[in-house]
């Protein structure tokens, strides 16, 4: 017979949520306020205990089950309609280890928590270019930021994750155990079941030289033009993504630009003031930059600088493609559409992937977009509902006018809900070996709330 909600309640120690619930209505929401999903149950748990039981609970009872970790995911997938949502946020712990140069971090962890963890120690992981989003969420899809080109993605630092899989076992998968199951969530998402914690690789990181160069709208496809050669043989200690933006109106920048539509690279440099000096001058004395700020901040300084501007519970529509160049043709395009930012929030960013990124093979862990140079996105937000429809339209026209120049598929993180194909563009010869994988540790598909691999027939 399956487990009744009474015996749910109390085989956990954390919180078990429900429609009739006070908590319900904040427990329900997500990152993105586009999406308005009304699950049946909502359980926070404590533990891996509390996980198994939740697990169980959803098979037994045939629930649709979602997965959250930081609640971030653009496509809503933390969460469903009428099922269950497997909550991890009260997961909290990092357990930075100085001596082996490690960090241990629950799944509830965001970034955040882990870069102060860190910090304290001198060190980093490779993480993304804000500091609320989800560890598990972000780990899971691959991890692209601002320290992928010097050690790699998110995933090419992980050593090992405990999860729980859809018939309630528990196992823990690295280089040495289950290591088809390492392999397959090193980008292949939260298909394979509930990770309840990971281990990465920790570096040293501490001061970084960050901030940005601003340039005229009118001088886009002559930056683009020289960011396209530049990121190609600089050192790996430079990282610095494309952006087109719209000023913040913020005490930091100067008032004659507060919300001007400019094209700008935001830096975040490992080397020192005066090495980053060096190879980044090429760069910022193109044209005529309005602004160029560039100084040092600690790192989680550097991580958490657009928190305040990106919160929680704004429409967000975002598409995204990978690619290998940047021709004259697709600059044209981006020239054109990147000028039409159609609110102060919205924006396109070009993350440079390349160095330590590409020396990891495209078949050795599951994400497979290892030659890319450049992963796009383009990010439609605001926060009024009523302005939904145009940052989705905006959003659509510019990734419908890149696309054909892109190398095919996308950054699974960063992908809307947009169909099996693009799932399978985006894996490309990695998807059958996903599918085997999924059809050895969830073989009746029941982690389906995801970017879906199905399991192999
Ligand atoms: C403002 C913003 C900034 C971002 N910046 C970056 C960035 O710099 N770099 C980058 O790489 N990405 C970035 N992303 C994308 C981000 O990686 C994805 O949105 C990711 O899904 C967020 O993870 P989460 O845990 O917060 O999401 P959630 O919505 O909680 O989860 C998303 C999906 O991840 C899976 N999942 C979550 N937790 C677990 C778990 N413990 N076990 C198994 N599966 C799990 C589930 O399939 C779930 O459906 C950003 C997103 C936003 C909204």
């Amino acid at each position: 017979m399956a487990q009744s909600i009474e015996q749910l309640e109390a085989a956990i120690r954390g919180q078990l949520i429900q429609p009739e619930d006070s908590a319900y209505d904040a427990a329900r929401r997500v990152y993105n306020g586009m999406i308005d999903k009304r699950p049946k149950l909502i359980v926070r748990g404590v533990d891996v205990g509390d996980v198994m039981a939740a697990v169980r609970y959803g098979r037994e009872n045939g629930l649709l089950t979602a997965i959250r970790g930081g609640g971030h995911n653009g496509a809503g997938l933390g969460t469903c309609d009428g099922g269950l949502v497997i909550d991890l946020s009260l997961m909290k712990g990092v357990r930075v280890d100085p001596e082996t140069h490690t960090v241990r971090v629950a799944a509830g962890c965001v970034w955040g928590d882990v870069d102060h963890a860190t910090h304290a120690f001198g060190m980093a992981t490779p993480c993304g270019f804000i500091s609320t989003t989800g560890v598990a969420g972000l780990t899971l899809g691959g991890g692209i930021g601002y320290l992928t080109r010097r050690y790699g993605l998110t995933i090419d630092n992980l050593l090992s994750v405990d999860v729980v899989l859809a018939d309630g076992r528990f196992v823990t998968a690295s280089a040495k155990e289950n290591d088809d199951l390492f392999w397959a969530v090193r980008g292949g998402g939260g298909n394979f079941g509930v990770v309840t914690s990971f281990e990465f690789r920790t570096h040293r990181v501490s001061m970084v030289q960050f901030g940005p160069t601003f340039w005229p709208l009118e001088q886009s496809a002559d930056v683009l033009k020289a960011y396209r050669e530049f990121i190609l043989t600089a050192p790996e200690e430079v990282n610095g993504f494309f952006a087109f933006l719209v000023v913040p109106p913020a005490p930091m920048f100067p008032e004659n630009l507060h919300r001007k539509k400019v094209c700008a690279i935001v830096w975040c440099c490992t080397a020192s003031a005066e090495e980053t000096e060096r190879a980044t001058r090429s760069m910022r004395s193109v044209g005529t930059p309005l602004l160029d700020a560039v100084g040092p901040a600690p790192f989680p300084a550097a991580q958490s600088a657009f928190d305040g501007l990106f919160v929680s519970g704004m429409q967000w529509y975002w598409r995204a493609d990978n690619f290998t160049e940047l021709s004259d043709a697709a600059i044209a395009q981006h020239v054109e559409h990147g000028s039409k930012l159609p609110t102060m929030l919205s924006t396109m960013h070009l993350y440079p992937v390349n160095g330590a990124a590409q020396r990891v093979g495209k078949n050795d862990t599951a994400y497979s977009f290892r030659e890319a140079l450049f992963a796009e996105v383009i990010v439609g937000v605001d926060p009024d509902p009523a302005n939904a429809g145009k940052i989705t339209e905006w959003c659509k026209n510019y990734y419908d006018a890149l696309h054909p120049y892109s190398a095919g598929g996308a950054y699974v993180n960063f992908m809307m809900d947009e169909g099996q194909e693009r799932v399978q563009a985006s894996f490309r010869d990695n998807y059958g070996r996903l599918a085997a994988i999924k059809k050895i540790y969830d073989p009746t598909n029941f982690f389906c709330v995801n970017q879906n691999i199905k399991p192999a027939l």
